[in-house]
């Protein structure tokens, strides 16, 4: 048997000779190492042998068993290779052709006025924080100087989790936060954008869901011309540089005196057109002094500093810089409406 299994193993090495493929690789290696190759044959003809046979055969068979496994890997690693290295050749890339088109997404236009608002405070020197948008009755309303049942917070109606745990109205809770945590420390320049919610009916010009900007300044000192020149520098910078601003009086708990905030028409420049209902003024937010009772619960002597404080909706000045009249298109999702700020963005960068 020994000779025979010499035999096979040079008949093997003339055969690996010819062996030019990953293909034939693997002919060879069905027909040497497979369930019906010779090698399984010898090995089972090895329990006719004597032992001392058996011993001697045993071994030659391993070798060879071996010895052919080890070539056809040594084989193959070879062959892998220069397969690879001509389809490198072979393949040539051509610079010349047009690329697969990238979907890529935009800013959400309410997030683009977000940023656009945080970035002109930022650079008057404010702060821009954030806060629980899962917020306490406490904070949200009675260190707002809106005790339970204010008339006011009817006006505020939100999603309760327990008695005095809620979905926050306003924006509002990052102020007394922020007021709580700096005990006197002045000056305090802060912006706090976020997402806020209320038990409304959602239609065109209402949403359960909608997003705050709120300000709050307080340091000594502070008196309502400091609220007019930022909310002017404001005006300005997001409506165009021709805008002027109106104060009406106006009621809110947390402010004293309070006001409402115009701006004159950019469509019409105060003529008077659809857009500013003939008035030539814009309504645009909420602002005024802080009521001396909530400067006192969040730790600060009333007496010795003041404060102004607004709070704007992006939503609204979305839709009036890009004329939107739903706003239940910011919210659902619809490529349609999205993708229409594409070009507005584009326009936008070639402008600045
Ligand atoms: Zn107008």
């Amino acid at each position: 048997m020994l000779e025979e299994i010499l035999e096979l193993r040079r008949k093997y090495d003339e055969e690996l000779k010819n062996v030019n493929s990953l293909s034939l690789l693997n002919d060879l290696r069905v027909n040497y190492l497979g369930k019906k190759s010779k090698i399984q044959e010898f090995s089972e003809g090895l329990r006719d042998l004597s032992n001392e046979d058996k011993k001697e055969v045993g071994k030659a068979i391993n070798d060879t068993k071996n010895y052919i496994e080890y070539s056809l890997n040594e084989l193959r690693i070879n062959l892998e290779l220069s397969e690879l290295n001509s389809k490198l050749t072979n393949e040539k890339i051509d610079v010349t052709l047009p690329g697969t088109k990238l979907n890529s997404g935009i800013v959400h236009p309410i997030t683009r006025v977000v940023n656009d608002i945080e970035e002109l405070f930022i650079s008057m020197g404010y702060d821009v924080l954030d806060g629980p948008e899962v917020e306490s009755d406490l904070y949200n309303f009675e260190m707002l100087n809106l005790p339970k049942g204010h008339p006011a917070r009817d006006t505020q109606d939100s999603f309760y989790i327990t008695d005095e745990i809620l979905l926050r109205t306003q924006t509002s809770p990052v102020q007394v936060r922020t007021m709580l945590a700096n005990l006197e420390k002045t000056p305090i320049r802060i912006i706090c954008p976020g997402k806020t919610y209320r038990k409304d009916n959602d239609d065109a010009t209402h949403s359960h869901q909608f997003t705050q900007i709120e300000g709050l300044v307080v340091d000594e000192n502070i008196s309502m011309a400091h609220l007019k020149g930022t909310l002017e520098v404001f005006a300005k910078k997001m409506f165009g540089e021709e805008r002027e601003i109106r104060f009406r009086p106006s009621y809110f708990p947390f402010t004293e005196p309070s006001i409402e905030v115009d701006i004159s028409c950019f469509n019409c420049g105060g003529k008077g057109c659809n857009i500013c209902k003939g008035s030539g003024w814009i309504e645009i937010l909420g602002a005024g002094m802080v009521h001396p009772n909530v400067l006192n619960m969040c730790g600060y002597d009333s007496k010795k500093y003041s404060g102004f404080a607004f709070g704007m909706g992006p939503e609204r000045i979305a839709m009036l810089k890009y004329g939107i009249n739903d706003i239940r298109n910011f919210y659902i999702n619809d490529m349609r409406f999205l993708n229409q700020f594409d070009k507005v963005e584009k326009e936008w960068y070639h402008e600045s």
